[in-house]
């Protein structure tokens, strides 16, 4: 049976920690696991002050981030609902400087985080430490548009692989049922919902609820309420298998970055940042730094394929 939590049955877990800058950081657990239950799955809702700045880091699992308020930026992503990121473990993102409104969203995984955030430059050498570490991320936008049949699940840009990884934007018109994607492939599911409602053991769910599916559950039959719903639908990949990322090939000359292997194809360049294709390593200017974990130039290494 999944574990399905509402926000309104969590949001006395709260609790709020004060960071420098008179900034705080508010987080409410929606499925928590003790400290010594590496095994269990842990989803909590950040919501943290305007001007807060969160250096860049790295955790020991894979995860989701869906951001469901605010606005801010991730090294060079504009960060806004409902945005959602995948990292894998090992993998430096950052640094999150939130906006105007702060920002609020949800971390998701699969299996507790054995430690905290673990920062860069300060646990570097960690990294070295992995054998065989295959860092990748992806940011992407889900596309909410409905389905003339009433049941629309569209798969979100760039979040796939064959171990298992997927990612769906799922709505339901009002009282309209399907069946989910099955999770068994890989290290199970969870569903975040959003908007109406998600019926589940005769209950309805509203934004927010989160739901986890362990991959032995199998795919599993939901319903929309009376308002019909919206909500993300995202797998986890098999935990054992970690292969470079399909895309991870450019033409000729190419950098990567050393810490989160972000690739800078000279073929292609960066016209989202200002440099031309065809702009060699050596031409990129002296002040770039990568758009995914903000390490500078020195930080990249020449690929080799
Ligand atoms: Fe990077």
């Amino acid at each position: 049976m999944p574990q399905i939590a509402s926000h309104d049955q969590v949001r006395d877990s709260r609790t709020q920690r004060d960071v420098p800058g008179g900034h705080h950081v508010r987080r409410t657990d929606f499925i928590a696991a003790p400290a010594d239950r590496p095994e269990l799955p842990q989803a909590f809702l950040i919501e943290s002050t305007p001007g807060h700045h969160l250096r860049t880091h790295f955790h020991e699992v894979d995860q989701f981030q869906v951001v469901v308020g605010g606005n801010g930026t991730l090294a060079k992503h504009v960060v806004a609902p409902p945005g959602v990121h995948f990292a894998r473990r090992f993998t430096p993102y950052g640094p999150l400087i939130n906006g105007e409104g702060g920002i609020q969203f949800f971390t998701l995984r699969a299996r507790r985080d054995p430690g905290r955030a673990q920062f860069i430059p300060e646990r570097r050498a960690r990294l070295d430490e992995i054998p065989d570490r295959k860092p990748w991320q992806v940011t992407s936008l889900p596309d909410f548009t409905p389905a003339p049949g009433g049941v629309a699940l569209n798969a979100i840009p760039g979040v796939s692989n064959a171990q298992g990884l997927g990612a769906w934007a799922l709505v339901l018109a009002a009282g309209a049922g399907t069946t989910l994607p099955d999770p068994s492939a890989g290290d199970g599911q969870y569903v975040l919902v959003l908007k109406g409602s998600l019926v589940h053991g005769g209950r309805d769910y509203p934004g927010y609820s989160v739901m986890w599916v362990e991959p032995g559950e199998g795919a599993q039959a939901v319903r929309a309420g009376a308002q019909g719903v919206e909500a993300l639908v995202l797998n986890f990949p098999a935990r054992d298998q970690l292969p470079a990322q399909a895309g991870r090939h450019a033409a000729g000359d190419a950098w990567h970055c050393t810490l989160c292997d972000f690739v800078y194809d000279e073929a292609a360049g960066l016209p989202a940042y200002g440099i031309a294709p065809g702009t060699p390593w050596s031409q990129v200017p002296a002040d770039f730094t990568c758009p995914d974990c903000a390490a500078g130039k020195d930080g990249f290494d020449k690929l080799a394929f």
